[in-house]
């Protein structure tokens, strides 16, 4: 597996697509991407767009994210909720800590805001992340994020789509396939076929393919590190 390449100043600018690079045709609001300003401190982020086509797999997340476990040292006791009631949650602990103004303004955008989708992209492989606060004369602390079922992106996608050996053909060729379990389906490709594979390692790098896909779109905005 290789790592995903570094966004380009035109991606994170907001001045070409997310996903593909690709300056032309419609560019919708794309969530937020993130780079490190220095290692240890918080992240930049910026307003980023895409391709509505080339987002359509981030809407299902942020319509289905699941649950979180969240906790901010000394100030919110960990807990696991529904999505966006658990980012409330930290939102509501934090929202009167005495935080530098760069880092107020940053957690009320990413947590006040009623989107998940920043948040997604924050967590990282393990889909987790762990933003340290600094509250000037009060000390530091820490918000700590973490998916409930403890699966990230990449393997939930995985989990998602098993291989499986289609009834062999009247002349006596057998093929492979991969099945949607969300859907029940056999995927298809652009045309509506049925999408074959003529080995089962074919299918199988389809499949972890998806994953790595998914993986790549759960990382703080695919920044090389
Ligand atoms: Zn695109």
């Amino acid at each position: 597996m290789t790592t995903p390449a570094p966004l380009t100043s035109a991606q994170l600018h907001g001045l070409a697509c997310i996903r593909c690079g690709g300056q032309d045709g419609e560019l919708a609001p794309a969530g937020h991407a993130y780079t490190p300003s220095a290692p240890g401190r918080i992240l930049y982020g910026w307003a980023v767009v895409g391709h509505p086509d080339c987002l359509r797999g981030d809407d299902d997340v942020e319509t289905n994210p699941g649950d979180l476990r969240v906790a901010v040292d000394g100030y919110l006791e960990p807990a696991t909720a529904p999505f966006t009631a658990a980012l409330t949650l930290v939102w509501q602990a934090v929202r009167d800590l005495p935080m530098v103004d760069y880092q107020g303004r940053y957690m009320h955008r990413l947590l006040g805001s009623g989107s998940t989708l920043a948040v997604e992209q924050l967590l990282d492989e393990r889909g987790a992340v762990e933003l340290p606060l600094d509250l000037g004369a009060a000390g530091t602390t820490t918000v700590r994020i973490q998916r409930g079922d403890g699966l990230t992106r990449a393997q939930r996608t995985l989990a998602r789509y098993t291989v499986e050996q289609l009834p062999p053909s009247p002349r006596g060729v057998s093929h492979w396939a991969v099945r949607d379990t969300q859907t029940g389906e056999l995927v298809r490709d652009d045309d509506g076929e049925v999408r074959r594979f003529s080995t089962e390692s074919g299918a199988s790098e389809w499949r972890q393919r998806q994953g790595y896909l998914a993986g790549y779109r759960s990382m703080p905005g695919g920044v090389a590190r």
